[in-house]
């Protein structure tokens, strides 16, 4: 039977950690602050914005929610991501995806000045990881290794298959397990037999929003397994990538959905706001 891995636990550690720094930094005369632009009324995104407004408050730093309607153009989303680029007070600027459809989202993360970037989607930051030399690491996958890393996993010669190729979740988690010495498959929706892959794999990273895509028989004997997805179900509650109760008693560790990865991501994006005040206070 798998060990679960207390996300929500380590998320409050990270949390409190982060709460630390917020503290010495205030005793230096810097208020860590963030700011959130939310663009219209998506519901899941104005949940993630409160929760992260929330985790905001507990850890000490300040935090801004600006609101524009959905119908607002290009030019006032990047008038807004100006503003708060030259607002010395605000060190952390994050734009809440996804942004609606007539808006150019890769324009608008582009303009985002990169020292402000906490959610590590500028192409600065992107391409520092890339090249092996992080500036600040994307929220998700920065949660995935903490995880694993908590866990006890060992990282350094394993297997690792990370399910999902995106810009925010896939790509980066693979950057950061090749970066721990990891060999690294990334499987995406053109991938041939992906069960045969995902055998392989020591480590397993889920990161395709499909409910219980990942199935048992999928799963090597006693592999970790990181469920990233959070699916919505018709009855309301939420559900990973990953068949849980089935994996679990193949797996070794895993994360649950919800508790898992969700709670990381926040405190992650916590750790990010404090060193990007950190290092606008040097
Ligand atoms: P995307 O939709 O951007 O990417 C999904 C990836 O899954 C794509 O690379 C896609 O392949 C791949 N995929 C889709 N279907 C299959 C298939 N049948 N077989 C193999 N691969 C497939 O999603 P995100 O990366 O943004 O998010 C993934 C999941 O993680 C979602 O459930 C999302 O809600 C969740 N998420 C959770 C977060 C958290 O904090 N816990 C944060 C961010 C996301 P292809 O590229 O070929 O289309």
């Amino acid at each position: 039977m798998a060990r679960l891995i207390d996300g929500k636990a380590i998320a409050a550690d990270v949390r409190a950690q982060a709460a630390r720094r917020a503290a010495e930094l205030r005793e230096k005369g810097v208020e860590p602050a963030l700011a959130v632009i939310l663009v219209g009324e998506d519901p899941a995104s104005k949940i993630y914005v409160r929760n992260k407004a929330r985790a905001c408050r507990e850890c000490g730093i300040r935090s801004e929610v600006v609101r524009l309607p959905a119908d607002a153009t290009q030019a006032a989303l990047m008038a807004e991501i100006d503003r708060i680029n030259r607002d010395e007070r605000i060190h952390g600027l994050l734009i809440q995806l996804p942004l609606p459809a007539h808006l150019d989202a890769e324009a608008a993360l582009a303009a985002v000045d990169w020292k402000k970037d906490v959610d590590g989607f500028h192409r600065m930051n992107a391409g520092a990881l890339l090249n092996g030399t992080p500036t600040v690491l994307p929220c998700t996958p920065a949660g995935c290794m903490e995880l694993l890393r908590r866990a006890g996993v060992a990282l350094d010669g394993a297997q690792a298959v990370v399910i999902g190729r995106s810009s925010i979740v896939g790509k980066p988690m693979a950057l950061l397990l090749m970066q721990a010495n990891c060999t690294v498959t990334v499987c995406h929706s053109h991938t041939r037999n992906l069960a045969d892959v995902v055998r392989r794999a020591d480590i397993v990273v889920a990161a395709i929003g499909r409910p219980r895509f990942i199935t048992a028989d999928m799963i090597r004997e006693g592999a970790a397994v990181i469920d990233v997805g959070i699916n919505r179900m018709e009855d309301g509650s939420l559900c990973g990538d990953v068949d849980f109760d089935a994996v679990c008693e193949k797996a070794s560790c895993i994360t649950p959905v919800p508790g898992g990865v969700g709670p990381m991501t926040i405190a992650m994006l916590m750790r990010n706001t404090v060193q990007a005040a950190e290092k606008y206070a040097e």
